[in-house]
Parts: structure tokens; sequence; C-alpha cells
């Protein structure tokens, strides 16, 4: 059995995030969704909750794809996981430095669980979770950038609009 798991903050799941996460699922026979607590990222507009909420409705009709919360070091809960690789998407040359320093760390904690990198779709390269939330925040559409859950979760949770 073929495992990996596929880390992130989720801060919300976007559709960048699905691509990866289906591609992962069709290439491993199971994918962890790991939703990350992660020191380094500040404040997150959504809670642990609710971002794995998110995750786990956008996901309920994949078979081999499970949600669970990030517990410790992402390669340590990998390799409690069982999983043979982490999943990681890049986008543009900003996210390989953070990459080749998290790659680096991994192989140090757990030199038998490897790294693979998917390359973002050209039509989802320019989503993240940081400009949706900016988006939003000045009113603009997000419809096309996120799952359908995370669009009922923005309009149940009180968020604070700019100008
Ligand atoms: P983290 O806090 O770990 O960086 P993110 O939720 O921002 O978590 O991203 C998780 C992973 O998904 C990272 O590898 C990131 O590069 C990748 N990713 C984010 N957005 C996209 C996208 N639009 N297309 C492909 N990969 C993406």
């Amino acid at each position: 059995m073929r495992k990996a798991c596929y880390p992130g903050s989720f801060d919300p799941i976007t559709n960048g995030h699905l691509d990866i996460a289906i591609r992962a699922s069709n290439i491993f026979d199971e994918v962890y969704i790991i939703v990350s607590e992660n020191i380094d990222k500040g404040k997150y507009m959504f809670t642990l909750e609710e971002r794995m909420q998110m995750c786990k409705q956008t996901f309920k009709d994949y078979k081999n794809i499970k949600v669970v919360p990030g517990k410790g070091l992402t390669a340590y809960q990998a390799k409690e996981l069982d999983c043979q690789a982490i999943i990681r998407g890049l986008r543009m040359v900003s996210d390989y430095e953070y990459e080749v320093q998290f790659a680096a760390i991994n192989e140090y904690l757990e030199k038998d669980i490897d790294m693979v990198f998917l390359m973002a779709r050209k039509e989802f390269s320019f989503i993240s979770s940081t400009r949706v939330r900016e988006i939003y925040q000045y009113h603009g559409e997000i419809s096309h950038l996120v799952p359908k859950p995370v669009l009922e979760m923005f309009k149940k949770k009180k968020i604070e609009y700019f100008n």
C-alpha cells in the first residue's frame, strides 16, 4: 500500500490545493491531508477545526483522501501514518526556497520518507490562501478560486472587511 501525506495550513483550502491532492491520490493508494498549526505563520483566519471541516467536506467523496490534524513534526507524523512520501505543490520560484529547507529538514529527521513535488497547473498557479482571504476582505469574487464548502464557511464566519 503506497501512502503519502500532504501537509499545509489550508487557511482556507483552495482549488490549487484541491488539484494537487487529487493528482496525488491518483499516484498513491491513500493520501492524508495534514492540516497543520504552523507557528511561523502567525495568526490564522480560520481555526484548526474550521480548516479541518472545510477540508473534510471538500474531500468527502474521495475515498482514498483522509483529513487529519497536524501533530508535532511533519516528518515524524508521516512516519507514524506509514507514509512513504510527503507531497508539496510548487507554484513559482518563490515557493522553492522554502521547500528546499523543508525537504532538507525532513531528510534529516526521516531519511526514508521522500518529498514529492507536484507542479501547480498553470490555471491554479496564481492562487494562494493569502490572496483568497485578501480578495474576500476587499469584497472580491472568490467563487472560482475555492471549493464550495469554503464559500459557505466564509459566509458563516464573521469576517472583517476592508474599505
Ligand atoms: P504551508 O503553510 O505549509 O505553506 P499552504 O496551505 O500555504 O501551507 O500550502 C500547502 C502546500 O500547497 C505548499 O506546498 C504550497 O506550495 C502548495 N500550494 C499552495 N497553493 C497552491 C496552488 N495554487 N497550486 C499548487 N500548490 C499550491
